[in-house]
């Protein structure tokens, strides 16, 4: 099997990749619902981190617990749960970021029994030096109750190790991105989507083989059409699950330089320091110097003047807002941002979608018309 089937495979069934790993290494997984959760420290305990991405196509067991108004990551996450398609768990991690994921957690914890619940009150404010002393305090205790509930001593050269391996993942993916951008042709958008996505469920060690196998296997490929010759597209938002969006962008011209989503960049852009002596502090600078998403703060306009540099940086004809429906922080956000693209003259897209892992026939119709009116740069 090719090192890209691979990821596909596991991206198509995280659960039943994470039940093999289980079955066959007889260790420990813990799910994680959010990009800021410390991956970091959970794989230092020697457990496989595992995000959970929901499916939508049943609520049966969650619409009892939670609004058909949340949006349906979570509740797809509740129902996996409560359906018991996640009973091989050890525990899972949730992150405090928006109400839907706050009100998540308390409905895990009341209605499931794994050994372990990490509810992660990480500040929301993060651009003052308070919140690193209180982020420092809040991982470093999040690290002991996670080792006393998994029943291991996570020690400071453990954590060393996992940040170690995982920069690597994140390196790997900045790579492979850089070389979709080069040549396009040579890396689909869907190939770098379903890479990244594998990088948050696969055990990074047999991630890394995986994708060194790829990256040696496009290195000796020809180069595809260059990327200057195409309409270069920023995608923006939260958890993007569906390749769709990829093909139709391509097939109409185009491709995407940037995914700023927590699925894409704002996963695996920037590193933990190394060998800094303070590992946890190190995983704390990290998530207070990478770009917030809209459930934290780091300055009224900071998501925005981000968002902005990459377009320009990147010479994006246009931005397309991937949002998912019922999801406030993303949909509050959204307003400011557009106006400041409209004042550099970059025109977007807002498209909102109910199910995160399809834009469905509507969406391909609105995507397919914002392409014609996208300039190449
Ligand atoms: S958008 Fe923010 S809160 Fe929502 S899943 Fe992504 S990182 Fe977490
Ligand atoms: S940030 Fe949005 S998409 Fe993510 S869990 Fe919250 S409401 Fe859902």
């Amino acid at each position: 099997m090719g090192p890209i089937r691979r990821f596909w495979d596991v991206c198509s069934d995280p659960v039943e990749y994470a039940r093999q790993w289980k079955r066959s290494t007889g260790g420990k997984v813990v799910a994680h619902t959010c990009s800021y959760a410390p991956v970091e420290i959970l794989r230092a305990s020697g457990a496989l981190s595992m995000r959970l991405f929901g499916k939508t196509e049943d609520f049966t067991f969650s619409d009892g617990h939670l609004q058909a108004y949340c949006c349906s990551l979570v509740r797809g996450i509740l129902n996996e749960a409560l359906a018991g398609n996640l009973d091989f768990l050890d525990g899972a991690v949730f992150p405090h970021t928006c109400d839907s994921m706050q009100r998540l957690s308390d409905i895990w914890r009341i209605n499931t029994s794994f050994s372990l619940h990490g509810d992660l009150v990480l500040p929301v404010k993060l651009n003052t030096d308070t919140a690193k002393t209180y982020m420092v305090d809040v991982l470093k205790l999040f690290m002991q109750r996670t080792g006393e509930q998994l029943g291991v001593v996570i020690t400071g050269e453990d954590l060393e190790k996992a940040i170690q391996e995982t920069n690597s993942t994140r390196k790997a993916l900045c790579d492979l991105a850089a070389m979709r951008e080069r040549s396009p042709g040579a890396v689909s958008g869907s190939d770098m989507y379903v890479a990244a996505c594998a990088s948050m469920i696969m055990a990074p060690s047999e991630w890394l083989d995986t994708m060194n196998s790829l990256l040696a296997e496009l290195g000796q490929a020809a180069p595809g059409p260059p990327a200057q010759r195409l309409k270069r597209i920023v995608l923006s938002g939260g958890i993007c699950g569906n390749t769709q969006i990829y093909d139709v962008i391509e097939k109409n011209g185009g491709v995407v330089v940037h995914d700023d989503l927590c699925t894409g960049a704002r996963y695996y852009e920037g590193l933990v320091a190394e060998g800094t002596g303070d590992p946890v502090g190190a995983i704390a600078e990290r998530y207070r110097t990478r770009v917030v998403c809209p459930a934290k703060h780091a300055g009224i306009y900071s998501r925005g003047q981000e968002l902005v540099k990459i377009a320009e940086e990147k010479q994006a004809g246009g931005v397309i807002f991937l949002l998912l429906k019922f999801c406030d922080p993303h949909a509050f956000d959204y307003p400011y941002l557009k106006r400041m693209l409209d004042d550099r003259g970059i025109p977007s897209l807002l498209l909102e979608t109910e199910d995160p892992w399809s834009i469905g026939e509507h969406g391909t119709t609105r995507v397919e018309a914002f392409m014609e009116i996208v300039r190449q740069r």
